[in-house]
């Protein structure tokens, strides 16, 4: 629990290699945190064959945004599956104001509205160098960059021994395409929420510059007896 009672409902946003897979998986390295990645959940929609997946395949090697109607249904049914009481955060979703009126919708009919935005605030100038040096294992969603967070073992991911692979869509022409698509459909978001007085924008060059505000960030929220990974020393 957050503020002594309401659950953290926290969304990362950011442009394409701005970190959030990274930073969601530090967030829930120390604080008990339920993660919904909607691009790993294409991915490994892709990776099954399901009729998503095949569906989203092409917009997603092309950077395109797959359609709203199906990231709605897709990220609603994942947020079934966590119960009222526990914290979650949402990475790479709302990516549209057609999704994020959807979530409002879906997250008020339960009375349970957003109470954190978190807006990773990345340099335009390093994210594609960031993204040209990253790897990633498909069936985690584990993101490592070559040069400020490398695998123990070249090419292979330090928790399954299996392969990293590049994604499809981190070339630098595709990258352009997802930038101008955050620009033009995801920017506009920030205003959404600032206007509700729930963003808060933390800026630095690399995930690890930007962890520890975020790391006092929710501290200040969770109540100590809560952080238990924390207090058991595995940070
Ligand atoms: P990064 O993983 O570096 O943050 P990113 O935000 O571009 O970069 P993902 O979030 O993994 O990458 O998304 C990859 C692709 O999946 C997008 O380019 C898009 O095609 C599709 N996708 C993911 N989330 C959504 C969404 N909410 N709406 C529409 N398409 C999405
Ligand atoms: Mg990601």
């Amino acid at each position: 629990m957050v503020d002594g009672h309401a659950p953290l409902r926290l969304l990362l946003i950011g442009s394409p290699g701005a970190g959030k897979g990274t930073q969601s998986s530090r967030i829930q390295d120390s604080f008990d945190v339920n993660s919904i990645s909607s691009g790993d959940l294409l991915r490994r929609n892709i990776a099954l064959g399901t009729d998503i997946g095949v569906q989203a395949a092409k917009e997603m090697k092309n950077g395109a945004l797959v359609s709203d109607k199906v990231m709605v249904k897709l990220i609603d049914q994942e947020l079934n599956k966590i119960g009222s009481q526990q914290s979650w955060l949402l990475d790479g979703f709302p990516r549209t104001m057609t999704q994020a009126q959807a979530l409002d919708h879906t997250l008020e009919s339960s009375n349970q509205p957003l109470n954190l935005v978190i807006h990773l605030n990345v340099p335009e100038n390093v994210i594609l160098q960031r993204i040209m040096d990253r790897w990633v294992h498909i069936p985690s969603g584990r993101v490592y960059n070559m040069t400020y967070n490398p695998p123990k073992r070249a090419g292979l991911d330090d928790v399954t021994g299996e392969p990293l692979e590049r994604r499809p869509d981190d070339n630098p022409e595709t990258f352009k395409i997802r930038l101008q698509k955050h620009h033009e459909l995801t920017e506009p978001l920030l205003d959404y929420y600032k206007q509700r007085n729930i963003l808060v924008s933390l800026a630095g060059n690399t995930s690890d510059e930007i962890y520890p505000q975020i790391r006092q960030l929710l501290q200040s929220r969770f109540k100590p007896e809560e952080e238990e990974k924390v207090e058991a020393g595995v940070v």
